[in-house]
């Protein structure tokens, strides 16, 4: 589906895309594979990558072996292994710095606290010595870093490097994060912050399903969001909220209110904290039964999917509350932007299909959508590996 009247800039940006679309599901490739595979001449595959080789972003790799009888052998590429990045991301009850190298190898990573526990003064302080030391120990040269990028919660203008609203109540104002951090290394080199959620979203920047799609990626984790992506890519918005949807509206009079200010967001109407208030409501035998397995740490929602899948009464009425709500919620994303598919990533990508024909069914409850096709993919990736591969692609994405 290619636009009528597109510009010069807008059909190399495609064809580059696409180029590294290929690039990724390949270690080591030739000019005719990529042409081979997306139907874009030899010579415009061989400009892109005389411009990724600028750029650092694919190494030659000399000849590889022929497969065409006394034809000349052909040079092979590569995505560079030596070119590196450094993400710093939440995971699992601390913060990671994850130092990568351009064809998604992890060469190491340092750990420090929960960003919950700590003050931001010592969130830049504790990223930019894990950030220095990960360089130092493992002898990067400047010349092979491409960039941090600091994954976040909360309202980020990730083009003027801050932190609008944290999702970190005592994170208080805006937080020139970029700012701050470049102060405190003792290099200069690109410092870029983003969502978290977006940078889940950006895993996907590459990749097949969104090319010409509009797509719209639910995660939900510690936090829900719905992110709005077109053609791989993610819009920036007047507000800085695309992304945000886990804050829209599904209940005014709901009791609860949420960390925005608002109530009956999205959110909170499918937050573990909703859902263990719904595990005290059962009967003592029927509550004591159903979290027989429980270990106390494993989010909750990820528990009780699992035990549907079993068939638990229990379970299955209040994995239905939930699909009900993400109907819901979905349905209204439908009106709004009429997504070519939805993808499902963190805890609900692990849901059974019954789950998802639920989902399905409150979508359909409007007349209007009663005959849609709703397509789902389900992203069951770790959070810890999406932020990693979302980060590498934001950087990867710079250089096109
Ligand atoms: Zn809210």
């Amino acid at each position: 589906m290619e636009r009528i009247g597109a510009l010069p800039q807008d059909i190399r940006n495609k064809n580059d895309a696409e180029i590294l679309r290929c690039l990724a599901g390949m270690k080591i490739f030739t000019v005719q594979d990529i042409a081979d595979i997306t139907g874009i001449s030899r010579l415009t595959i061989t400009r892109a990558i005389e411009r990724f080789m600028e750029s650092g972003l694919v190494i030659a790799r000399g000849k590889g072996t022929s497969t065409r009888l006394g034809g000349k052998k052909p040079l092979e590429y590569s995505l560079n292994p030596d070119r590196y990045m450094i993400s710093v991301a939440p995971s699992e009850g601390s913060t990671t710095c994850t130092l990568m190298s351009f064809d998604g190898n992890q060469i190491a990573a340092k750990k420090f606290g929960f960003l919950a526990e700590i003050e931001y003064p010592e969130y830049i302080e504790l990223s930019a010595e894990a950030v220095t030391d990960l360089i130092r120990e493992n002898h990067v040269s400047p010349d092979a870093f491409y960039g941090v990028i600091l994954c976040q919660g909360g309202v980020i203008n990730h083009r003027d490097g801050y932190i609008q609203v944290s999702s970190i109540p005592h994170w208080d104002g805006r937080l020139n994060v970029v700012e701050d951090i470049k102060k405190k290394l003792p290099f200069e080199t690109n410092v870029e912050i983003e969502n978290v959620s977006k940078v889940c979203s950006s895993m996907l920047r590459f990749d097949k399903d969104l090319q010409n799609a509009y797509a719209a990626v639910f995660y939900a984790d510690y936090g829900v969001s719905i992110t709005l992506m077109n053609d791989g890519r993610i819009p920036e918005t007047a507000n800085h909220v695309n992304g945000e949807l886990g804050h829209m509206c599904l209940d005014a009079d709901d009791p609860e209110e949420c960390v925005c200010g608002s109530r009956g967001c999205f959110e909170v109407m499918i937050s573990q904290k909703r859902i263990f208030r719904l595990v005290e409501e059962l009967e003592p035998e029927q509550k004591e039964d159903l979290l027989k397995d429980y270990d106390g740490k494993t989010d909750i929602r990820a528990y009780l999917l699992e035990k549907e899948k079993e068939g638990n009464p229990d379970a299955v009425r209040i994995c239905g509350y939930l699909a009900k709500y993400i109907g819901i919620a979905f349905r209204n994303v439908i009106f709004a932007t009429d997504p070519d598919l939805f993808v499902i990533q963190g805890v609900f990508a692990h849901a059974s299909d019954s789950f998802f024909e639920k989902v399905k069914e409150e979508i359909r409850i409007s007349k209007y959508l009663k005959e849609t096709d709703i397509r789902f993919r389900r992203e069951p990736r770790s959070l810890a590996e999406m932020l990693r591969l979302g980060s590498l692609n934001i950087i990867i994405s710079n250089l096109l």
